[in-house]
């Protein structure tokens, strides 16, 4: 694969897990990153520009973007995992999911599109879930209905723009081993009153390969989709789970 010497690429929710591991690659492959997460000490040891940004502050994302821009690659993480069925889910955490899930992406790429359409070339790749319109997946009402609009989002934009020179694709990982899933792993064993090791089984079980995904893994993906190797790729579904959906 050719280096990223020439790209500059914006992160979300870069801090920890998947958009950590991503943000570490596109470094090592020479790209101008710039780093972002609502908790900026967590991008601490991160070679590159780092911003702090909550993706649910459209000015914010507006400002970020005019200084740091223009961008060739915008790579949309954040995201936030509600546990529960439709009858948990209460009207504030259908407005929290959808504006971190959903409505910050609408607001990060129309930043970074102006100057894309300009240039006639990016790529965008969103952050969306196997937990989605691919697979019905217990308690996971709103998080499913959020990732699902990824889809839904992503797909429009490819069709839009795809005469312009731009990408956009979606990746979908199944259970991925970073700290937010240790944190969930934890909740659901006192919430359940049942041993850790219990619910981490469950969670590893539901792949086929009998394991979970490494940040590292999804972050190769995204690398693909970032790259020049993957310029005939647009509106896709990349599903990365470890065989959970098959
Ligand atoms: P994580 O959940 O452990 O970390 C999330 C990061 O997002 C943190 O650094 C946090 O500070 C940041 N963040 C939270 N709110 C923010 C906001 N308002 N603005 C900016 N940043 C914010 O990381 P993860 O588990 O790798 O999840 C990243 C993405 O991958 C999410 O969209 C998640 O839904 C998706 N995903 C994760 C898994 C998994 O099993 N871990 C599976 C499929 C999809």
């Amino acid at each position: 694969m050719e280096r990223l010497d020439n790209k500059s690429v914006l992160l979300t929710a870069a801090g920890q897990g998947i958009g950590r591991a991503a943000a570490e690659l596109f470094i090592r492959e020479g790209a101008r990153v710039v780093a972002t997460d609502l908790h900026p000490e967590l991008l601490e040891g991160l070679e590159c520009q780092k911003r702090a940004l909550d993706v649910t502050d459209r000015s914010a994302i507006e400002q970020v973007v005019y200084e740091e821009g223009p961008f060739d690659v915008l790579f949309n993480c954040a995201g936030y995992v509600h546990h529960g069925t439709l009858m948990d889910c209460r009207e504030e955490d259908w407005d929290f999911s959808f504006n971190l899930n959903v409505r910050s992406m609408f607001w990060t790429m129309r930043a970074v599109l102006p100057s894309m359409l300009e240039r006639r070339q990016g790529s965008i790749i969103n952050m969306s879930s196997v937990a989605s319109s691919i697979k019905g997946v217990p308690q996971r009402f709103l998080y499913s209905a959020t990732k699902a609009a990824v889809i839904g989002m992503t797909k429009s934009v490819a069709a839009d723009y795809v005469q312009m020179g731009i990408r956009c694709n979606a990746v979908y990982p199944g259970t991925v081993d970073t700290p937010s899933w240790r944190a969930r792993v934890a909740a659901q064993s006192r919430q359940e009153g049942v041993p850790e090791d219990r619910v981490r089984e469950a969670f590893i079980r539901r792949q086929p390969m009998g394991r979970v995904g490494q940040p590292e893994e999804i972050a190769y993906l995204v690398l693909y989709l970032a790259s020049d190797e993957s310029r005939f790729t647009t509106g896709a579904v990349y599903v990365i789970d470890g065989g959970w959906s098959m």
